[in-house]
Order: C-alpha cells, then structure tokens, then sequence
C-alpha cells in the first residue's frame, strides 16, 4: 500500500482542499505519511498571493531534491504557483513529475492510483473547477466548507482572478448535502468559504438564501463563519440573515484594506471610505452585539500620509477586536506593479508598525471592556501551562484559558465566565 504526504501553503481554501485530497487518498487505501522521505507520493499545495510565498516554495522544492535520489518517489505540485507558472517550472525543478492545475486538484488521486500501479496516468483537464463531495477532516470539531472559487473583482494589487479563474458557485445541494454529514459528525463550527463568498449564486439562489438554508439543518453545530466576504456585495438581506439566524456567529470578516477613497480606487475595490463605513453602521444598527474583524493593506503605490491617516481613522472609528494588517508587495501579473508613488520597503515597514501599534491598542480596549459575563465557549485544547485548564473560543473567535469545574473533551460547547483581559486571551472559569 502506498504511502502519500501533502504539505500545504496560503489560504484557507488550500487547506480545506488538501483535507478533501488527504480523505479521497487515504479512501483509496493509501497511508498518510508523517515524513516527506517516508512517503511515495509527495504533493506540494502552493500559494501564490506574494512573490515571498513562492520563494518558499523554491526551497521546498529543492529539499527533496536529495530525498529523490535515495528513493523512488513521486514529486507533485499543484495550487496556485503550478497554475501560474505551468510546466516550465520543471525547466527549474527537474525533479518535479507532475504540475497539476487549481481546477485538476482533486485528479492527484487518479495520479496517485496510477503510480500505485507503475503506470502513466491519464486523466482529462478539467476546464472548470470540481468541487470535492466533502472537505471534512476526521475527528475535527471546525471544519471548512467551500462554496466557491474564483473572483471576478480583480483588485488591482491581487492574484487570484489570474491563478483562481472566474467565480464559480458549488451546487447547493453538495454544500447541504456536506453540512448534513458535518452535523452528523457532531461538528460545532462551520466556516463557508470563497474568495468573494458572498457573491454566490447557483440557479439565482444567493448567499443569504444558502446561509439560511445551510442555519435550518445545523442542531450540532453552533457557529456558521463565512470568509471572506467583498463589502460591496454585502446586501440587507444578508445583514437580515446574519441579525435572525441565531447559528450565524455574530462575528463577521469584512476586509477594508484603506480608509482613504482615493486609494480604494486605486486598488479596484469599487466601494469608497464612506460607503464601507455606513455598512459597518448599518450592521451594527441592526445586529448591536455584532463585532469585526478586518484586512488593511498599507504602502500601497500613491498613498500619502494623509490617506495612511485616513486608514488609522477608520480603524479608529469602526473598533475591530480582529485585523489582518500587511503592507503591498508588488505581485508579478498585477496592475499595481507598474503603478506611480511606489513607496521605500522602509516607508512600508514603519507604516505597518504603526497601524499595528494603534490597532493592538484600540483592541485591547475594546476587548477590556466586553470581560464579564457568562458566555458560551468551544472548549479547544488542556492549557499548556495549567492541566487543571482549558482553552477555549468564543462567538466572536475571542480565545479563553479558563479554569474547569468539570471535565470538557475538546469539541465540546460549555460555559465560561469571562473575568479579564490578559494580553490577548481572557481568563475565564467554566460555570
Ligand atoms: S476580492 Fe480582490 S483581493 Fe479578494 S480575491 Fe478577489 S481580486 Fe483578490
């Protein structure tokens, strides 16, 4: 029985895919291998978003360039660099058997089966992109469910329209389907995904239309997350969803990435400072205990320090308990590239550590004053520093170290009261 080892880069969508990949391997009878060198089938899941992300892959790959002469194995890549460079890379990386495309990811098996058998595999390129049955990973307690891929937004700093294609939405009866079987696992928290998740459409049904649908089949599971939503396709009927359906988790992703229009613009994101930030007051209005989590992009060609203030302000006013924050990295492929103002790596650094700086700050206070109060809790992990605790996350992915009263396997829902901040994780003890 042969053996196989995935390691994985990038996004959520990459590992949800390699967890599909690993159970249609291990449902073929292959054995996951813990060891690159132990293994017989090597696949390399990779990313694309920075020119850093592939440079690490460069390295990967020549790690196994020793590995291969003292076994017989099969060397695989497959993601979103295999999609941008294609088979040249080969010309770089002869020890590379196979560049396997974002839309052929889930036909490594018939690879893999193939070279089982010692033979050539043959198998049809896929023109669009194939959805796994399920992305579940055994024994998990959160589990990815994607329901698109692709994007058709095309930011001017971004490239995934170029290694993702155009936006595709998986048949709603598979998500359901999918969400069924979760439930049935005893799984707690979902996470919907997509590159621009909530412009799904299949047949005319919408996002708040599957989110609704996807909410009425969940009993055991508890929080239904989503990522990563574009604000400009965030409609009231979503905010409605969101606001009724008590298994939405009342946390929501909304990437900003500035707070200056002109820069926006500039960026492609086809929504102004304004407009992002009345959303945030409309939700907010309706859904009050709502809290937020944000991208934010800094140095990015042409931005003055006036729009960097801009971005410091929105954050300001907005308040996020949760941010994403990194500074633009000129992406090969991308308009922006070739775009005026280019700021200095220095200029970018001392930008980003500053927006850090005020962010950890704002959240901290922030998150001070939302201890007390008893709320429910996903018991995660025995605290590494106290075996009488445990770990734990809330609704609003805020992480707990509480003490226990009674035993809670991991997976399991309880109650915690939350007594303080300490640095960026309450303590808490279970009621
Ligand atoms: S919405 Fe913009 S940043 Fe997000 S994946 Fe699409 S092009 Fe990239």
């Amino acid at each position: 029985m042969s053996s196989f080892y995935i390691e994985t880069y990038g996004c959520q969508m990459n590992t949800a895919e390699s967890d599909a990949l690993e159970a249609l391997l291990l449902g073929a009878g292959m054995k996951k291998a813990e060891r690159p060198q132990d293994c017989d089938v090597a696949i390399i899941n990779t990313c694309s978003v920075r020119q850093s992300a592939e440079n690490r892959i460069w390295g990967r790959l020549g790690s196994y360039t020793p590995i291969k002469r003292q076994k017989k194995m099969t060397l695989i890549l497959t993601g979103c660099m295999a999609q941008r460079l294609g088979e040249d890379i080969k010309k770089s990386a002869p020890q590379l058997d196979y560049v396997v495309s974002v839309n052929d990811k889930m036909k490594i098996l018939e690879i893999a089966r193939a070279v089982q058998k010692d033979e050539k595999p043959e198998y049809e390129h896929s023109e669009n992109y194939d959805f796994a049955s399920s992305y579940y990973r055994e024994g998990e307690f959160s589990s990815f469910v994607p329901i698109m891929n692709g994007c058709n937004n095309f930011c001017s700093y971004c490239i995934v329209p170029y290694v993702r294609g155009r936006e595709v939405s998986r048949d709603v009866e598979s998500i359901l389907n999918e969400v069924r079987y979760l439930d049935s696992k005893n799984v707690k928290e979902i996470t919907l995904l997509g590159q621009n998740v909530n412009s799904y459409n299949y047949n005319g049904i919408r996002f708040p239309e599957l989110l609704k649908k996807v909410a009425s089949l969940c009993s055991n599971i508890q929080w239904i997350r989503f990522e990563s939503p574009h604000p400009k396709d965030f409609s009231d009927e979503l905010i409605e969803v969101i606001k009724t359906e008590k298994k939405v988790a009342k946390h929501i992703h909304v990437p900003m990435q500035s707070g200056s229009t002109k820069i926006l613009k500039d960026m492609n994101r086809r929504y102004t400072a304004e407009q992002y930030l009345s959303l945030i007051d409309r939700i907010r209005k309706e859904i009050p205990e709502i809290t937020f989590a944000v991208d934010v992009m800094v140095g990015f060609p042409g931005e003055t320090e006036e729009d960097f203030n801009d971005t410091i302000k929105a954050l300001d006013t907005v308040g996020y308990i949760e941010a994403y924050m990194y500074y633009w990295n000129p992406r090969e492929g991308t308009r922006a590239v070739t775009m005026d103002g280019q700021l200095s790596e220095k200029e970018k650094q001392e930008r980003l550590q500053k927006l850090i700086d005020f962010q950890l700050k704002k959240a901290a206070g922030i998150k001070e004053k939302r201890a007390g109060g008893i709320q429910d809790v996903l018991a995660l992990s025995v605290s590494r520093d106290n075996s009488s605790q445990m770990l734990g996350r809330n609704e609003h992915n805020e992480m707990v170290v509480f003490d226990l009263i009674k035993p809670v396997e991991p997976g399991s829902m309880t109650q915690v009261e939350f007594l303080y901040l300490n640095g960026n994780t309450y303590v808490g003890r279970q009621v």
